[in-house]
């Protein structure tokens, strides 16, 4: 039986400078009793933010204990059910909106996504990651797409530079992946098949982010929201969310994931990790070497890796990095996405290749 083109997105995406000042204007028109999943550091930084639109009926602030794991979401699920919570909130970064999401799903509740920085790209998308206490990843919740996502941009301008360097990184594999997917029509995060719109949409967010990304970057370190920054955080975070989602991955995610097993690369943001992963993809591919030239020259430009020693690994064995080439290319991965035969074999001469490339680059500089 055929797939069906699936396109999922938030129902409402609001991006702008002091926008989490009006909260409750735009979760008025959701519900009215609202619950916020805030870390300990979150809560002293954004409590009188986050409260300042609410006369009265002020929202719940419930603190975080760190891990997405299967506990924290029974205690968050509990809380909303007791409290009959009906807007389910996250302010901060990942595990927290992996939460809000898991909890808002069991209990049908519509959900809420606030990220205070832009460094990936999962805060329009419906997924949620589950992880054990000790924080290693345990399963993936497909859950329903947000209803709404806030990003107040005077709050990202001043995050650290590094969270948006690492966005750009996770965002610009969005193209990437989506396009090698779509040669196959590969089942995308979404469920179905990439139309058009997811496929433009990842477009969108490459060709956004290499007109603007260095405009950006000095932006965030003077700590302003300029137009470019406002463009490449929409990038970042709603077009590549977006363009993953109902677009495909491929191989770069996958070589991501294969570089987590070595210990040397724990240090890195996974936006640096994916970046290097967008690399190794274009050589399986055989991409034209005018494309590698712009992508490097684009990653330099930014500060993003092109090469293994700048993600911790300058001394990785030939075995650690058939390692990682192995979970790559894994059949239950994203790399076997792409339109030819993929092995671990194939990955590692990548990988390897990659970097090689990416060490002659850092000599000419
Ligand atoms: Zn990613």
């Amino acid at each position: 039986m055929s797939l069906n083109r699936v396109f999922m997105s938030p129902a409402r995406y609001v991006q702008g400078p002091h926008c989490l000042e009006k909260l409750k204007e735009y979760t008025d028109k959701i519900g009215d009793k609202l619950i916020i999943a805030i870390s300990a550091g979150g809560k002293k930084r954004l409590e009188k933010t986050l409260m300042s639109s609410f006369d009265d009926n002020k929202p719940t602030l419930h603190v975080f204990n760190g891990e997405c794991s299967q506990t924290e979401i029974n205690r968050l699920t509990d809380l909303i059910r007791t409290g009959g919570y009906n807007v389910v909130c996250s302010v901060g970064g990942g595990k927290l909106h992996d939460l809000a999401k898991a909890a808002a799903f069991h209990t049908k509740q519509p959900c809420v996504i606030v990220p205070t920085a832009c460094s990936n790209d999962a805060p329009c998308t419906a997924v949620s990651v589950i992880y054990t206490e000790e924080g290693v990843v345990e399963s993936f919740l497909f859950t329903d797409s947000p209803r709404l996502v806030l990003v107040d941009t005077d709050i990202i301008a001043k995050a650290p530079v590094r969270t948006l360097v690492a966005g750009i990184g996770d965002a610009l594999a969005t193209y990437i992946e989506a396009r090698a997917s779509k040669q196959k029509d590969c089942q995308t995060a979404a469920g179905g098949i990439a139309g058009v719109t997811g496929i433009a949409l990842a477009r969108l967010c490459y060709d956004t982010l290499l007109a603007d990304s260095v405009k950006a970057k000095l932006s965030n370190e003077a700590g302003v929201p300029s137009v470019a920054l406002e463009n490449v955080v929409e990038a970042a975070t709603l077009l590549s969310g977006l363009g993953f989602e109902s677009g495909g991955l491929a191989a770069a995610h996958a070589v991501h994931n294969g570089l987590t097993v070595l210990e040397e690369s724990h240090a890195y943001l996974h936006g640096e990790k994916v970046a290097f992963g967008v690399m190794t993809q274009l050589f399986m591919e055989n991409a034209p070497m005018e494309e590698i030239e712009t992508v490097a020259n684009y990653c330099l430009s930014v500060g993003l890796p092109i090469a293994l020693s700048d993600i911790g690994l300058t001394n990785a064995s030939d075995e650690a990095l058939m390692k990682v080439a192995a979970v790559a290319a894994a059949p239950h991965d994203t790399a076997v996405n792409l339109p030819f035969h993929v092995s671990a074999e194939t990955v590692f001469a990548a990988l390897k290749a990659a970097d090689a490339y990416g060490r002659m680059k850092h000599t000419q500089r």
